[in-house]
């Protein structure tokens, strides 16, 4: 599967905000370590040492995390650990770097944008095959015409296949494909969506905001993102890429 052209420039803008994600905890570690030393020396002259101690070992843990996460993502594939630290890199660094990011004028979107790609390429790194059935196609319910009437967040078969929105050509696709599909309108949906369809990957359809807090809450579960194209503005009318779709049905299936 093609990644996008511009993802090297993703990828350098990741690598940067989390070495210097990286570079701000070391430094807040040593900068508490220092002050604990001071505040400690007046009650024991043994605890300034332990505390030391501890701020070595703290130092060494947080590098050699550094170090494998960094790699993992300049390498573009999972190293040892690197699936464990693929949910650390999720849930503790991604909410600091997009503060950091933010001092620094890089927008929101830019950085989950850049999120989402490098997931990807982790996830494609793992060469994933699995039986269609237990892919899930989620898809966000502003790609449904406004106007239809049609009630396909029940069941997404309730579509009368008109094509005048992209879910007539993605329910086709999960029909020649074998793949499960559903629309939700929220997280709690999509949580729910998840638990009763229990597949061992979903191939997500979204904004970078819903494809980043999916990523999120569904982890270790592998997310593949696909972001929407949002020709009327966000969360009206929808579109998405339907080769892309289809190109990452066929890269994750036994077909
Ligand atoms: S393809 Fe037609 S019937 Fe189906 S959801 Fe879109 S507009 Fe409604």
């Amino acid at each position: 599967m093609t990644s996008e052209p511009e993802f090297p420039s993703k990828k350098r803008l990741f690598l940067g905000l989390l070495i210097l994600t990286f570079v701000i905890v070391l430094v807040a570690v040593n900068i508490l370590g220092w002050i604990g030393t001071v505040g400690l020396r007046q009650l024991n002259p043994i605890l300034p040492l332990m505390a030391q101690i501890l701020v070595g070992i703290a130092f060494v843990v947080i590098s050699t995390i550094m170090l494998i996460l960094v790699m993992t993502v300049a390498l573009g594939r999972e190293l040892p650990f690197g699936h464990k630290l693929r949910g650390l890199m999720i849930k503790v660094f991604l909410p600091m770097m997009i503060i950091i990011g933010r001092l620094f004028g890089v927008s929101r979107e830019n950085i989950k944008r850049s999120f989402i790609e490098i997931n990807n390429q982790l996830i494609l790194s793992r060469h994933l095959h699995l039986p269609p059935e237990k892919i899930l196609l989620l898809l966000p319910h502003c790609l449904q015409l406004a106007d239809c009437q049609q009630k396909i967040t029940n069941n997404i078969e309730n579509c009368k296949q008109c094509g005048l929105c992209n879910i007539k050509d993605l329910l086709e696709l999960a029909h020649k494909y074998g793949t499960k599909i559903a629309v939700a309108t929220g997280g709690t949906l999509a949580r729910k969506i998840v638990k009763d369809y229990r597949p061992r990957l979903i191939i997500a359809v979204a904004c970078e905001r819903d494809l980043t807090s999916g990523i999120h809450d569904t982890y270790p579960l592998p997310v593949y993102g696909i972001l929407n194209q949002r020709p009327n503005g966000p969360c009206w009318n929808t579109r998405v890429d339907i080769k892309r779709v289809e190109e990452a049905i066929l890269t994750f299936s036994h077909q």
